[in-house]
Order: structure tokens, then C-alpha cells, then sequence
């Protein structure tokens, strides 16, 4: 009897392997339609069950009942360099994921109807506690698989001290290279490097 449950239990389990196996091969076959990616289940506007078609030429979810599309635009992300007068830059140590507890630059998503230069002044402000002004853009990148458009500003130096937000461990004044940790992104660290080599704006 008890050699019939344990069995059981490792039927059960390997088929819950299998199973957790066949859920990762179809993710796999979703990827290959990229860029949809989306996880909407149903309609945010009428609460019908989305289906997947062919819209412009992209398997997109979509509603037959009301027509609405989840076009899964990439969105839009502000970071802020900002140098401050005792030299280095102004970085903060992460307390959520992704990268909880390496430190990166400030910055965050842009809010509804938010222009991103009000959103990298907003960002800065709730994570390290400094009015900033934006110099320039200094570059936008799209890093690779993240659905994302980073928007990297320079920030005038600042002279205050950064105080971290609710968002952030602590906010560390430092050059790339006393960091007392890891830089998160590989594209945080790119943007500093950059800035440091006087490469001009670009777009990637
Ligand atoms: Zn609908």
C-alpha cells in the first residue's frame, strides 16, 4: 500500500515534470512570434477572452467582441545620469527585482500621458530626493529580448546629497569604479562609459 502511494506520488510528480517540460517548449513556440509577448487573458475593455490572430502581418491578442488589439508596445523608460560635485554619479541600490540589491542608475517607467523628460525629473526625485534639470538626452537603447525603450538623460551636476526612496536600499554618490557593488544593467554601465568617453548621442 504505502509502495503504491510513494509510486503514485512519483507518477504524479514526473508527469508534473512532463508537464512543467510541455509548458516551457510552448513558451518556446510563442517566442518565435515575437514581438507578442503579452500575458493579457481577456479583454481590458469588455472582459471577453482574447484570441491570438494575424493582425499587420504579427500573431497579436485580440478581441472579436469589441476590436481591441494588445499591441504590446515596448515602454518607455527614463534613467538618469547624474554627476554630482564630489565627484562620480548619483547611483541607487536596488530593493525590488529585477537585480534586487546591485546598484544602478536612477530611473523608472514613464507615467500615463507623462512626457519622459517630466518622468527622468519625477524618477529622480522619488528614488534619490534631488531636483534635478536635464542637461540632454544623451542616448535611447533597446536592449535585446526586454520590451523596453531606455531613455538616457544627463542630468546638470547636483550638489545636494541623494536620499533613497521607497524604491531603492540606499543612494550611493561614486565613479563606476568604487562601486561598492555590481552595476545591475549592462546598459546603465554602457551609458556611463559613454558619457565618461565623450561618445556622441546615439540610438540603438
Ligand atoms: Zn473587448
Amino acid at each position: 500500500m504505502l509502495s503504491s502511494i510513494v509510486l503514485g506520488g512519483a507518477l504524479a510528480l514526473a508527469l508534473a515534470v512532463g508537464y512543467a517540460f510541455g509548458k516551457k517548449t510552448s513558451a518556446k513556440k510563442t517566442e518565435a512570434v515575437k514581438p507578442y509577448a503579452g500575458r493579457y487573458v481577456f479583454c481590458p475593455g469588455c472582459a471577453n477572452q482574447l484570441v491570438e490572430k494575424d493582425v499587420e502581418g504579427k500573431l497579436r491578442k485580440t478581441c472579436e467582441s469589441c476590436g481591441f488589439v494588445h499591441w504590446n508596445n515596448p515602454l518607455p523608460v527614463a534613467v538618469i545620469l547624474i554627476p554630482h560635485r564630489d565627484g562620480g554619479f548619483v547611483f541607487v541600490k536596488r530593493k525590488k527585482n529585477p537585480r534586487a540589491g546591485y546598484f544602478a542608475l536612477p530611473g523608472g517607467f514613464v507615467d500615463p500621458f507623462e512626457s519622459a523628460l517630466a518622468g527622468a525629473i519625477r524618477e529622480a526625485k522619488e528614488e534619490t530626493g534631488l531636483d534635478i534639470e536635464i542637461d540632454r538626452l544623451l542616448f535611447t537603447s533597446s536592449p535585446p529580448g526586454v520590451n523596453e525603450v531606455l531613455l538616457f538623460f544627463l542630468a546638470k551636476t547636483v550638489y545636494e546629497q541623494p536620499v533613497a526612496g521607497d524604491d531603492a536600499e540606499l543612494c550611493v554618490v561614486s565613479s563606476l569604479n568604487s562601486l561598492p557593488g555590481e552595476v545591475a544593467f549592462q546598459t546603465h554601465r554602457q551609458a556611463i562609459i559613454d558619457y565618461m568617453h565623450g561618445i556622441p548621442p546615439r540610438v540603438n
